[in-house]
């Protein structure tokens, strides 16, 4: 059997300041200390620690595998921690997300979004992970699209005689908990006919058709589904693998050129421009947005992520570039065209999406004054 690598990338609101905002330090170096300690240990080769604005961020690589109890176990102990620490220091939010108490194996479905990847490792592996904040798993869809099968985005599938086959999509009915799975370019149209409808349907694995491999793998945590009622957004994160017969890590950026409308935003109940952004500006502000995505490069080496002598994991910060300013220029435009419409839609969610909000409780009140018309 060859060797085989895995990137986990686990992630968890567990509480944030001021409001919605920003994970402070000290529950970042809560992560920081847990991951080291297990790399120290031996049971993980490489970790980053980072936040998409309220959000912690474990970025792992091990060699154990998808969904391994040991990898999970140490996400949800850190969770935990660092959500005790910020009930200490009454952080808006603190363990919002952590929505069991006991851990029974695996942390899908106990709140905190997962995606993860294992792979057999090429000469070389080029990795690009994103993680995003105030939207759901459903902002992936259309950059997904795009990269994978979009001749106008990816010259590659026009290009590249490896890409020729295409990519396959699995799709995730998130109401239904079903999924199923799509080929491109044959059934290009049912594709966008399913993920079109963002509220329901989330791109969740993708592979190359020719010989199955994975080229992207996103989280796909319904949070509502799991509480029954409003708990936060579904702050989704992904992994994409790059190059030799995949798209070019410039492919996969190219749809974050422009902004694209997400749903979430303040109280998770708007539909928001989405904002490519650098490190330093991962924070929600204006209306608690607008809602943003962080995009980290990296190689995969021997088990691990390509450190320097010291260790220290090599990363580049995608998105801090001034390539993507016309990108997060049309945001601020789009989001200031949208917050001018206030709580009528198409600016707040549909009917439907906000029957898992507050929403029907202010209602509720009017039910028994209506009368026959
Ligand atoms: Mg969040």
């Amino acid at each position: 059997m060859p060797k085989k690598t895995t990137i986990s990338v686990i992630k968890c609101d567990v509480g944030s300041l001021a409001g919605h905002h920003i994970v402070p330090k000290p529950l970042l170096e809560i992560a920081e200390k847990r991951l080291e300690k297990a790399q120290k240990q031996g049971i993980i080769n490489s970790h980053y620690v980072f936040h998409a604005g309220d959000d912690l961020e474990l970025l792992i690589v091990h060699e154990k595998g998808e969904g391994d109890p040991k990898i999970h176990k140490i996400a949800w102990d850190t969770f935990q921690e660092a959500a005790n620490k910020a009930m200490s220091l009454k952080l808006y939010g603190a363990g919002q997300d952590l929505l069991k108490t006991a851990f029974s194996g695996n942390i899908r479905g106990m709140g905190p979004g997962v995606a993860e990847m294992e792979i057999e490792e090429r000469r070389s592996d080029p990795i690009v992970v994103f993680a995003a904040d105030k939207t759901s798993g459903s902002a992936f869809n259309f950059p997904m699209f795009r990269i994978f099968a979009d001749p106008m985005n990816t010259a590659g599938l026009v290009i590249d005689p490896n890409m020729a086959g295409g990519f396959k999509f699995e799709v995730l009915d998130v109401m239904k908990n079903e999924k199923v799975v799509l080929k491109c370019p044959e059934e290009t149209y049912e594709l966008i006919a399913l993920i079109g409808t963002t509220e329901r349907y989330l791109i969740s694995r993708i592979m190359r058709a020719k010989d199955n491999i994975i080229c992207a793998a996103n989280s796909t945590t319904k949070l509502t589904l799991i509480a029954g009622k409003y708990v936060g957004k579904d702050d989704p994160v992904s992994i994409v693998r790059a190059q030799h017969g995949l798209p070019a890590v410039g492919e996969i950026l190219a749809p974050f050129m422009h902004s694209y409308f997400v749903e979430g935003w303040m109280r998770g109940s708007h539909w928001g421009p989405l904002m490519p952004v650098g490190l330093k500006d991962s924070k929600c502000t204006v209306f608690d947005g607008p809602p943003r995505m962080v995009a980290l490069g990296f190689q995969i080496c021997n088990g691990g992520i390509t450190s320097d002598d010291e260790g220290t994991p090599l990363i580049s910060d995608l998105f801090d570039d001034p390539a993507f300013d016309m990108a997060r220029r049309e945001a601020m435009e789009s989001a200031a065209t949208l917050r001018r419409m206030g709580e009528f839609e198409p600016a707040r969610l549909s009917a439907e999406t906000m029957e898992y909000t507050t929403l029907p409780q202010v209602l509720k009140k009017l039910q028994r004054r209506f009368k026959p018309a």
